[in-house]
Order: C-alpha cells, then structure tokens, then sequence
C-alpha cells in the first residue's frame, strides 16, 4: 500500500480535492520537468559531495559554491532523510544522503530531504536548495513546514527560533559573467504554526482514506477543481477532466 501522502508537495492539493492523491497517477510531466530535474539533481549533489555530474561539467563549473551554503554544513546535516509517522507523530532521521530512498513506508507516513539542517543552542535552521525558476513563498510552503517540524521533532524539540528557507541557484545563460546567482528566501516559523501543519496533515490524511474507500467500494470520488489541476497527476483519470 504505497502512503496516502507520498511527500508534503502534496498536501495542500490533498486538502482542496483529495481525489487527486487516489485517483491513478498516469498523467505525463510537463516536457521541461525532466531535463529540469536532472539539472537539479547534478547541483545538489555538486552542494552535498562535491562530485560533478557528466554532461553538466560546463555549467556545474560556474556555481559559485563559496556563495552557498554548502561550506558551512557538517555532513551530519546534508540532506537529511526524516520520516513523520501519521499514527504516532513521532519524528524518525532515516539518515543521510539516502537519495529520496526511503525504504518500506506506512499508509500514514510523510517522508522529506533536508537538503541542509543546521542546529544551534537555541536554533535550528532547515534549508533547501531550488535551481527552477518559480519557488514557492518560503511562509507557505508546506515543503518547508515538513521539514521544520520534522527536523525539531527529532533533532531539537526545545528550540526557541526556527528558519525555514529556499537557496535558490539560478542559471542565466544570456550573463557572460557571473551567470549564476545564488539568492537567499527564508521564514521563521513559530513553534504553533508547527503544529498546525501537523493538524492539516492529519486532516489530508483521514480525506485521502476517504477516498481510498470511496474508490475500493466502486463509489466515484468527488473531486474539486482549482488551479492546482494544471500539475495534478491524476488528471488524465479525473471524472471532471474526461472529455475536456
Ligand atoms: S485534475 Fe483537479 S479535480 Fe481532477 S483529481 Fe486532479 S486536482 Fe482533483
């Protein structure tokens, strides 16, 4: 039984129409999400090893890496693989540099990669590092709310100040110099907005199981349309989109 909820990405869409985690999951990625996150992939693992990525050496050569945070972070906190278990909301840290392998999951679990966690005394910091050209609201990103509450949960349950943010690495190929700028976009995140995406989580949960059951008993599933259709992988299957 693969989790109701593969990743916190999906979260906010689980909540508007929770059909959309049910339903198959046929729909094609758009034709620039491949090559897109093969580029991701080989900056990432430029920031967390070191090593370069055949066929990106070109490109890869110009990340200003001094720039980033990747100096500053002990391998303890590179890309750090948690796992929040839905029946319990404990916290476990799978380890380190697991590649989004995160071995047999329950129905209720909700996996995340801190690509970079950095804790202090009173502190903790959880960073991910974007190279696409939209990134999110650092503020409403349910990506980085997984993160956090998970990285406090397991690493610093007592932590006064929590920062939750996105290095944002952007490639412009038109700058003959300097081409890559590396950009910081960060929140701080209370500890009751923690539990609030704890609560919504919760919530997505119990409506995915619905649906789940809904679909078991041969029962068409309601599904809500809004603007997050355009990259829901259901779409192909979705009873409002047959025919469109
Ligand atoms: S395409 Fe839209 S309405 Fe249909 S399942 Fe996906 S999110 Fe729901």
């Amino acid at each position: 039984v693969r989790p109701l909820l593969g990743s916190a990405s999906m979260l906010d869409r689980t909540l508007e129409c929770p059909a959309s985690n049910q339903l198959p999951q046929t729909a094609p990625l758009h034709p620039n999400a491949a090559p897109a996150a093969e580029w991701g992939t080989a900056v990432h693992t430029l920031l967390e090893t070191g090593e370069v990525t055949p066929g990106h050496e070109a490109k890869l050569k110009e990340i200003p890496v001094a720039k980033t945070l990747a100096p500053l972070v002990p391998a303890a906190g590179k890309e750090v693989a948690m796992v929040w278990r839905g029946e319990s909301g404990q916290v476990d840290v799978l380890g380190n540099g697991l590649g989004r392998e995160y071995g047999e999951l329950g129905p209720n679990d909700v996996s995340g990669t801190g690509d970079v966690v950095l804790t202090g005394y009173k502190t903790l910091e959880v960073w991910d590092y974007k190279t696409g050209q939209k990134v999110p609201d650092p503020a409403e990103s349910a990506q980085l709310h997984h993160l956090a509450m998970m990285a406090v949960k397991a690493l610093r349950p007592a932590v006064d100040v929590v920062v939750a943010g996105f290095q944002r690495i952007r490639f412009d190929l038109r700058k003959k110099k300097d081409p890559v700028t590396v950009r910081d976009e960060y929140t701080v995140l209370s500890i009751v907005e923690l539990d609030l995406h704890e609560r919504r989580l919760r919530r997505a949960l119990v409506k995915a199981e619905q649906v789940r059951e809904d679909i078991a008993a041969g029962r068409e599933p309601e599904v809500r349309e809004g603007s997050y259709c355009f990259f829901c992988p259901a779409r192909l299957e979705c009873p409002a989109k047959k025919g469109k």
